[in-house]
């Protein structure tokens, strides 16, 4: 057998000698932007690609998702590379479609054609490895087209609004020991934790009347709104700054005409935090707030949790790993990030298996802003490809020891707790206080 380094090398190599093929790729799905949950023509194209490595391809998973598993023949852990399919909606992105406005302004097109270029090259090497590499595309990281995604939950079609939690729902993620991910960035870094959240509609419902002749007659449903949102605003210093509590949102509707006391109002709020019992406390913030509000007007409150994603937890034993390789690939420091304030989905995966959630360098501009594009082809598709198959070497050479040293590692929660969070946070209540 031949050892972990030799076996790099020859990824190194096999990277190399496609990077015509993986530049072309990459700009293959670079131009065919499509949201959450309808990325049919980025699937088809990595079906294709995992065909032509001889792999058997599962496809249609939670709508649009795709997995190939490549066995080594041998017994030994089953590590997972993932790719994220969507784009965001950004119309004025360089490589926006015109029609739809997709635009892969957050770079989840890299992390495809990494993945894409780790199968490539592992497969080359996989007979020299123990146990198996999934290859798994998963929709809809981005928690948007939430009406879209209504729809399809309506329908029966989907349970959650992300694609990771619809995969493990389904069991997709049942026998995969540690996942690997590499996100478009500006530099090699991975973040020790992200932010998890709750995602809340809340709808106000009070009486019109005419405003200047009869308002005394009316209950404003826009006051309830404006006073919610003060109380919670008031109460931020009471989040512990450890928490890393984020509550923001929109007024989705603020009345209907001028004239008329407003008889309905919404908000849309995103209720962040580090943990998911500090997302919980500050949700009971919140509800507190919108049923305050609702009291001193005599209306009425309902609270719609549409979900969201869970705290992401880093596994520092993968990130050694990660570090290890990006060292000996080309001297590369991967630096820790702290925590951030943003969020994914990778936080679902995170609370049930090891999870690596790193970043590439290679772009410039804005996560989800115009300016947001590849600058450096080489470091945002090839370093990355290299990097993710080198990582599964680590892993599943010498009998696949480190894969299953990780695999052993305890978890954040189990399904069972999993879902009894989800369902926490998929829930609508009432409050009538017009009575
Ligand atoms: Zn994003
Ligand atoms: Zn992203």
């Amino acid at each position: 057998m031949k050892s972990a380094s030799e076996l790099k090398k020859e990824i190194i190599a096999a990277v190399d000698e496609q990077r015509s093929e993986i530049f072309a790729l990459a700009d293959k799905i670079l131009h065919n932007p499509e949201l959450g949950f309808r990325e049919e023509k980025t699937a088809a194209l990595a079906a294709d690609e995992l065909r032509k490595l001889g792999l058997e391809v599962k496809t249609g998973i939670a709508l649009t998702g795709v997995r190939a598993d490549m066995e080594s023949g041998r017994p030994g852990p089953r590590i997972a590379i993932m790719g994220e399919l969507d784009a965001l909606p950004v119309p004025s992105h360089a490589f926006a479609d015109p029609e739809t406005g997709a635009a892969h302004a957050c770079g989840h097109h890299a992390q495809m054609t990494m993945m894409l270029g780790a199968a490539r090259a592992l497969s080359k090497v996989i007979k020299e490895l123990w146990g198996a590499v999934a290859f798994i595309a998963v929709p809809a990281e981005e928690f948007q087209s939430l009406e879209y995604c209504r729809l399809l939950i309506s329908s029966g079609k989907l349970t959650y609004c992300c694609g990771k939690p619809e995969f493990i729902k389904l069991g997709i993620l049942d026998d995969i020991d540690a996942v690997l991910l590499i996100h478009a960035g500006h530099d090699t870094f991975t973040p020790e934790s992200f932010n998890g959240f709750c995602m809340k509609q809340i709808i106000f419902e009070g009486k019109a009347a005419h405003s200047g002749l009869r308002p005394w007659d009316g209950i404003n449903a826009a006051s309830m709104a404006r006073q919610a949102l003060n109380m919670i605003d008031s109460q931020r210093d009471t989040f512990d700054d450890k928490e890393s509590v984020r509550i923001h949102g929109i007024i989705s509707d603020g009345g209907s005409a001028v004239n008329v006391v407003p008889a309905r109002a919404e908000l849309e709020l995103q209720v962040r935090a580090k943990t998911p019992e500090a997302v919980k406390r500050a949700c009971d913030v919140v509800d507190r707030c919108v049923k305050g509000a609702a009291m001193a007007y005599g209306g009425k409150v309902t609270i719609h949790n549409l979900g969201g994603d869970m705290p992401y937890k880093s596994c520092p034993e993968l990130n050694a790993v990660h570090a290890e390789n990006l060292k000996e690939l080309n001297g590369g420091i991967l630096t820790n990030f702290g925590h951030r304030g943003s969020s994914t989905d990778m936080g679902d995966v995170s609370q049930l298996m090891p999870a690596l959630h790193a970043y590439c360098a290679g772009f410039s501009g804005s996560p989800h802003a115009k300016d947001f594009v590849v600058t450096d082809p080489e470091k945002a598709y090839i370093d990355g490809a290299k990097l993710l198959a080198m990582d599964a070497v680590s892993l599943l050479s010498n009998n696949g020891a480190k894969g299953k040293e990780i695999a052993a590692l305890p978890c954040a929660m189990d399904k069972e707790s999993y879902f009894k969070y989800k369902d926490l946070f998929s829930s609508s209540e009432s409050c009538d206080y017009s009575e």
